[in-house]
């Protein structure tokens, strides 16, 4: 899912050994900052997913309406299966009830950026996860 979990999914791919086809999916939030807002779909895959199985990476899951919105999208393909696997899970944030399959890790609820995270598409490109100070 672009575009924060590029660098997770770089990483990750590279620890799966089995068979593997990789696809990009764009959904974007229409607010900016820090807070999400209505989701669409920017950027659709090329593969059709109908009888396959369908692993979602995300960075970070925090309301929960992203994930929701592209599950719901995905299922009506029908995938064979579909798993989600999340590098940061907020908990404590949810608004919609997410079953997240693979947790990197459970953080508490603060705004973080790096690898691959962006605040107003800056520090994607810092080599660590950090917590954006106020
Ligand atoms: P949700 O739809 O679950 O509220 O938000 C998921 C998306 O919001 C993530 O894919 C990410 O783009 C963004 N997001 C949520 N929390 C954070 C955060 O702490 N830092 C950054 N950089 N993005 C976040």
């Amino acid at each position: 899912l672009l575009r924060g979990a590029i660098v997770f999914l770089s990483d990750l791919m590279r620890a799966i050994d089995i068979p593997a086809r990789l696809d990009f999916i764009g959904i974007s939030s229409y607010g900016t900052g820090t807070e999400s807002g209505a989701v669409r779909l920017v950027m659709d895959l090329e593969t059709d997913i109908a009888g396959r199985h369908v692993l979602i990476v995300e960075d970070i899951v925090d309301t929960g309406k992203t994930l929701s919105y592209l599950i719901e999208t995905l299922r009506a393909r029908q995938p064979a299966s579909l798993r989600l696997c999340a590098l940061l899970d907020k908990p404590d944030r949810r608004q919609v009830p997410i079953d997240v399959d693979y947790v990197g890790f459970v953080i508490p609820d603060k705004f973080v950026v790096g690898y691959g995270l962006d605040y107003d598409e800056k520090y994607r490109n810092l080599p660590f996860i950090g917590v954006m100070k106020g």
